[in-house]
């Protein structure tokens, strides 16, 4: 099959910027991962070919190679294929592509041998404003991959090195190619990588030295967390083939839209409506915070839309290192309640204010026509 443009596949034109690169390439890497598209080889395919495309033309002498020879040349270039097949590959080669989401794994995941680290696992962990207010600690059930019991993760008995490979999971290809002499390394076929070959299979896993169970753990959240923030609990994440490490488990937080409050960073926003009598004389008004309620002053001549700040009555702050700022405030906003029904008493002090009102304008009137006569004698 002949080979896409790497341009082509990543949309971007000949003179592309590594920032457009880099964008382009997400996009297609979000678009097409296998997490979202699970069974679709067309996605797979899509995703692979990108994140090959991307490899060659992130870096500026491949690229300057691949524009020099084109893509066939690049067929024996190894890397490309095989080291981009799943979700733990991906983050850790291009970690600063989803940094702000903390996939990246630094040294920790580089290549190592032995059976290959298990996958990572990522779930969603749904929080009220409540439970960041204080933190809280949320049971969460879910389905991994975990160390069989039975063979305790060997895969069986009469397990020995992996014949094609020697026991390393890699293997090395030396080809020709118009460069020269390229030397391949790949994942072992014949084991997929453990390095090791088992002769009688452990009955419970089936020589995979790893069973699916369902497990239920409890995580413990820091208060302060906001939309977007994750903890990684490491080991926690599917355990790997033939007693290969396990995998983390990374929990994302999302927020539950509240009724009553807004958030912004640690500040807490609400509208509270008061009574028009209470703003034009002042007094006391009670406040719904997150766990209660809080009486405050305002004071006579209140306008509505005015904004009383309660210091210290937001979200406290998530706590970073040995660093910890200060809590957020709560802003009112003050609804003035004007009441839609009077009862004959509450009328009558109405029609009496108005007249007062009246009688007040026309004594300003007055006094306005006496300074303008005043004026003119
Ligand atoms: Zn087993
Ligand atoms: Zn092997």
């Amino acid at each position: 099959m002949a080979k896409r443009d790497y341009y082509e596949v990543l949309g971007v034109a000949k003179t592309a910027t590594p920032d457009e690169l880099r964008r382009a390439y997400k996009k297609l890497a979000i678009k097409y991962h296998p997490d979202k598209n699970p069974g679709d080889k067309e996605a797979e395919e899509k995703f692979k070919e990108a994140a090959e495309a991307y490899g060659v033309l992130s870096d500026e002498k491949k690229r300057a190679q691949y524009d020099q020879f084109g893509p066939d040349a690049f067929d024996q270039m190894g890397g490309g294929r095989q080291a981009y097949s799943g979700f733990e590959d991906i983050f850790s080669q291009f970690g600063d592509i989803f940094g702000d989401f903390g996939f990246s794994g630094g040294g920790r995941r580089a290549r190592r041998s032995g059976p290959p680290r298990g996958q990572d696992l990522q779930i969603r962990l749904q929080l009220d404003l409540k439970e960041i207010a204080t933190g809280v600690t949320k049971t969460v059930k879910l389905k991994r991959w975990r160390v069989c019991g039975a063979c305790k993760g060997a895969g069986g008995t009469g397990v020995r090195d992996c014949p094609t490979c020697g026991g390393s999971g890699q293997v090395r290809r030396v080809t020709q190619s118009f460069f020269g002499q390229m030397v391949n390394v790949g994942v072992c076929p014949a084991c997929g990588g453990s390095g090791k070959q088992v002769q009688t299979p452990c009955s419970a896993c089936r020589g995979e030295g790893r069973v699916r169970e369902e497990s239920t753990i409890a995580i413990k959240v820091p208060c302060g967390v906001a939309d977007g923030n994750y903890l990684t609990l490491r080991g926690e994440g599917d355990a790997g083939r033939l007693g290969g490490p396990a995998g983390d488990l990374i929990a994302v937080v999302s927020e539950k839209p509240n009724d009553f409050f807004r958030r912004e960073g640690t500040d807490l926003h609400c509208s509270l409506k008061v009574p028009i009598v209470k703003l034009a004389l002042g007094g006391k008004v009670r406040v719904p915070t997150l766990d209660d309620e809080l009486e405050i002053s305002i004071d006579a001549g209140t306008q509505g839309g005015q904004v009383l700040k309660i210091r210290g009555r937001g979200l406290p702050p998530l706590q970073q290192g040995s660093y910890r700022g200060s809590p957020g405030d709560l802003f009112v906003t003050v609804e003035a309640e004007i009441p839609t029904r009077l009862s004959k008493a509450e009328r009558e002090c109405y029609q009496k204010l108005a007249e007062l009102g009246d009688e007040a304008n026309a004594t300003k009137e007055r006094s306005f026509l006496d300074d303008i006569r005043k004026l003119f004698q």
